[in-house]
Formats: structure tokens, sequence, C-alpha cells
């Protein structure tokens, strides 16, 4: 499902002393199908973008469609848009409040979808695409750890089938061996499950491993946008823009400068020591 912003201009306390311009004229397509990313120093515009995705928040100028939604018209449904739009906060967890798995993770199907039809088998399958089986079904949410709480808080916006999700520093306060985990199911959903998905994160680490595309904010403007190996690839641009920049691409562009190897894309710091061991092993076979 592709989000449109064209001319997007957000601007808070409206014709107040204290008008605050958020956004201004920013214009972008995120294509469907791909995993999208929004990163920018603090105060860049990048919640600001993520509540106009939610359709709750208008903007002041300009145009946000997001599939057949034309979200910065008023009267457009709403309801249907919940079932197709799945926003993910930061924490979801700390929003459980039901007995079970199960509860949680049809509640907002329950709400939506007053029939009910075969609610069991659809948690079941959600569950399952994120990750778990069915013996989660009648857990306590509150027993789990962090990253299983996660993908049952995951689960239970995949409940309504949405065709795009929103994340909001999807992988913040999990430990090392959950977020490999989660990035694992956020390149699932994409491959597998067809899904849009967006994330706004400070966490370019992870975001370099399993995005397509960034948009780069800064002061309220897209300051640079396209596929990641573009974006990443000036890293003095970026630093002087305050945008965090991945460790691999630091460590990368270090070895470049000092020795003129160029290491390729490595997604993750695996891949980066067996290239440089390969690049090792060359060299030795190459003085004897
Ligand atoms: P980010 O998510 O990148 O930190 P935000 O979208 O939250 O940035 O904020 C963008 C700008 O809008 C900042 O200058 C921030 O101070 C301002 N802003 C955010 N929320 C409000 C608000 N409720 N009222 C006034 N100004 C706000």
């Amino acid at each position: 499902m592709e989000v449109i912003f064209r001319d997007v201009t957000y601007k808070y306390n409206l014709n107040e002393p204290n008008e605050k311009k958020a956004l201004e004229d920013v214009s972008v397509c995120l294509d469907s199908n791909l995993i999208h990313g929004i990163i920018g120093p603090i105060g860049s515009g990048k919640s600001t973008m993520l509540e106009l995705m939610n359709g709750i928040t208008k903007p002041t100028n300009g145009e946000v469609v997001i599939g057949k939604y034309d979200l910065h018209k008023s009267g457009f449904d709403f309801n249907k848009f919940r079932y197709d739009v799945g926003l993910v906060y930061q924490f979801p967890e700390k929003q459980f409040f039901c007995n079970t798995v199960a509860e949680e993770v049809s509640f907002a199907q329950k709400v939506f979808d007053k029939k009910n039809k075969n609610i069991k088998n659809r948690v079941i399958k959600v569950l399952k695409m994120v990750g778990l089986d069915e013996s989660y079904l009648k857990r306590s949410p509150f027993s789990l750890d962090g990253g299983e709480k996660r993908r049952v808080a995951i689960a239970s916006v995949l409940i309504s089938n949405p065709k795009l999700l929103i994340m909001d520093e999807p992988t913040i306060g999990l430990d090392y061996k959950s977020k490999k985990r989660l990035m694992g199911l956020l390149k699932t959903l994409k491959t597998r499950y067809s899904k849009t998905i967006v994330i706004v994160t400070h966490d370019v680490d992870m975001l370099y491993e399993i995005v397509d595309n960034v948009v780069v904010l800064n002061n309220g403007k897209i300051v640079k946008e396209g596929n990641k190996l573009s974006v990443f690839s000036d890293v003095d641009y970026l630093d002087k823009n305050n945008t965090p920049v991945p460790s691999i691409v630091r460590v990368s562009k270090m070895i470049y400068d000092k020795t003129g190897i160029d290491l390729g894309y490595q997604p993750n710091i695996n891949h980066l020591v067996k290239a440089i061991n390969d690049i090792k092993e060359n060299m030795v076979i190459q003085n004897e």
C-alpha cells in the first residue's frame, strides 16, 4: 500500500503566537511492499509524519494519500482505513490489559468486527505469523518476556490484516536476541505477507539490515531520500545534519579511507567480519 505526501506542511498551534512549523513542503512517495525507514535528529518531524499517516491529524497544507484513502479530505472512511493501516506504537505492550494472549490479540478485531467469525482461527494465524504457537493462547501476556510481548502486540495489530504497518521505534527496549527475531519477522511480513512497512526509528543499525528505502528529515524537511545504500553513502553529510549513521557504514568507510578497500554492502557485523577475513585470506594467498 503506497504512502504519498504531496507538498505537506504541518503547523502546531496554528495562528497562535507560538505557531510551530513541524513539517514544510514535504513530498515523498513510499512504494508498496517495501520496508521504509524515517530517520532524523530529535525535533526533525518524524513523529508528525507518523501522525499524519495515522489519519487522525490532518495537514495544514498539502495532501496525504494512503492507498485509496485521501487522508487530507474530511469524510474518508476511517473504519475501513483502520483495517488497512496498522499502527504499532512505542512500547505497545504497555497497553496490554487482557488476561490472556488470545483476548489481547482478538480485542481490536472484536471491536471492529462485531460478527467475530472464526476469531480463534484468526488469532492462531496471526500468532503463527509472529512466530508464536497455540500454546501461547491461554498464557497471560504479562508473563511473557520482552520479545514475546512485542510480538503479541504486533499480532494484535495484524489481526485486522492491514496492508500497511506503521511502527514507532519497534526495537526499543528489546535485548539483542529479541531484536534479531523481530527484524526477521519484519522481513517475513514484507516478503511472505506482502506488507508495506514504515518504521520511524533512531536504531539505524537495525534499519540498515532490513530496510529498502530511507527518508532523512531535518528541521521539518526531507534532506535525503531513496535507496538505503545511496542515503547512507554520504557519511560526512549525515554527520553535518546530526543524522545517525549505521556503525557498519562507519567502520566500512574507515577501512576504505585507510586502505582503499571497498567492502561493498554488508548488512551486519557478522557479514562485515567475514568480508574482512576473506580479504585477509586473499592477501595471504597472493603473498605466497
Ligand atoms: P521528532 O519526532 O523528529 O522528534 P516531532 O515531529 O515530534 O519531531 O516534532 C517536530 C517539531 O514540532 C519540533 O520542533 C517539536 O518541538 C514541534 N512539536 C511537536 N509536537 C508539538 C506540539 N504538540 N506542540 C507544539 N510543537 C510541537
